[in-house]
């Protein structure tokens, strides 16, 4: 038996089919039930809209109105709980239009009897629970994606903002650049040339934070082509060398490959890990980069001889925003997201990223790529093609 009374609008201008229905409702011993009765549309409308009820059981005929009107009405109003319509014998297709006006079920007054109305009403106020807690978590969900939706787009704008500056300050400290050079005045270059840099440094935080914005909003899109792998590591090593005075980059290409994929994508990948190596291996000189080829795969190794990894932190420095706090690391300036991103792209070329170290004996960053376009992702083929009619969005 249930603890509380389930409370009965009941909406029903002939009495004695109120005194019928008490009667039932009082011989169901499995529960018991409260009536509060109201005998014409307008009083029962306005009950309805009190919901000091559970569930409301109301006539089909109610004066010059009927039920279905009230349905209609109460549900136009907001009216959120269960609705059960008794209809008489020759109401044809009232059930139909009953349920098309709102109403959760009905029953024939001659099929009135305490076990059957019993089971409607119970199934009746369930329903109605279950479904109001689908649609709440329905909305939260809703509510949750328009949140992230906004984040996502506010963040967008807020990194569009800061680059604006950053783009004309860096085309400033290069013409200066080229100005002092003419002069020859060497300490006023260098002073430039770290303004560009520190520049350079902000860019490069306010791309990954993009990234991750676009990864988090499904908007990371890869631009897939054949490229010559070797080609592309050497490219970057050239690049790459000046920015170190220490160390100097070996670079051994050997998988004389051309692969598919998204070439600028895998360069930011490769671009990473060696300025990774250059960052935190500061008190060593050399930085080992090779490829090579592993049945279909094509692999990069980036070895350094600097502090490197515990084997319990190994995949952890691929989340987002993980930075291994050490003292000599708090220098060391980054947001904890190279290696998430590149984790991102290899990964959705299906590709493998991963660590090779021994605490204190240096650490190896590798990744290896699928060769050719059937072995890398159909996800991939999509976005090339989708890339041909989308503009400039990723870069
Ligand atoms: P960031 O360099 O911006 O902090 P990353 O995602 O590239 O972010 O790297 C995450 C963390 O992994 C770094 O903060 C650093 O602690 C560690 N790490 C990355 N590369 C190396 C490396 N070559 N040697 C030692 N630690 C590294």
């Amino acid at each position: 038996m249930d603890k509380e009374p389930t409370r009965i609008l009941l909406i029903e201008d002939d009495e004695e089919d109120f005194i019928l229905l008490q009667r039932l409702l009082a011989r169901i011993s499995a529960a018991s039930y409260r009536i509060i009765w109201e005998k014409s549309y307008k009083s029962g409308l306005a009950r309805m809209i009190e919901t000091e009820h559970d569930l409301c059981l109301m006539d089909y005929r109610l004066g010059a109105q009927n039920g279905i009107e009230l349905v209609r009405e109460a549900r136009r109003r907001g009216y959120v709980l269960p609705i059960i319509l008794l209809t008489g014998v020759s109401e044809g297709e009232t059930d139909i239009q009953a349920f098309q006006a709102g109403a959760d079920d009905y029953i024939a007054k001659d099929q009135l009897q305490g076990v059957l109305l019993h089971r409607i009403i119970r199934y009746a106020i369930e329903r109605k629970k279950s479904e109001r807690e689908r649609e709440k978590l329905l909305s939260e969900q809703l509510a949750a994606q328009e949140l992230e939706k906004r984040r996502n787009e506010f963040i967008s704008i807020v990194v569009h903002e800061l680059k604006t500056p950053l783009t004309s300050l860096k085309g400033f400290a290069q013409l200066l650049q080229r100005r002092i050079a003419k002069v020859g005045d060497e300490q006023t270059g260098n002073m430039v040339k770290r303004i560009d840099s520190q520049v350079n440094k902000l860019t490069e935080l306010i791309d990954d934070f993009l990234d991750v914005n676009r990864i988090s909003g499904g908007k990371l899109q890869l631009r897939a082509d054949y490229f010559d792998f070797d080609a592309l590591v050497e490219e970057i090593v050239v690049e790459l060398q000046p920015i170190t005075e220490q160390h100097t980059i070996h670079c051994t290409v050997t998988s004389q490959k051309v692969i598919w994929g998204d070439r600028t994508r895998v360069g930011q990948v490769i671009t990473n890990l060696i300025t990774n190596a250059i960052k935190y291996a500061p008190e060593t000189d050399r930085i080992l980069v090779e490829t090579d080829v592993d049945g279909e795969a094509v692999i990069l190794r980036v070895q350094d001889f600097g502090p490197g990894i515990l084997p319990e932190l190994q995949n952890v420095i691929f989340a987002p925003f993980y930075r291994i706090d050490q003292p000599e690391n708090r220098a060391v300036t980054g947001l904890g997201l190279g290696l998430y991103i590149s984790a991102e792209i290899i990964q959705r070329q299906h590709g493998r990223i991963w660590v090779e170290s021994e605490k204190g004996q240096g650490a190896t960053f590798c990744f290896s790529l699928p060769i050719t376009q059937s072995q890398a992702s159909t996800e991939l083929e999509g976005d090339a093609r989708q890339d041909q009619v989308v503009s400039e969005e990723v870069r």
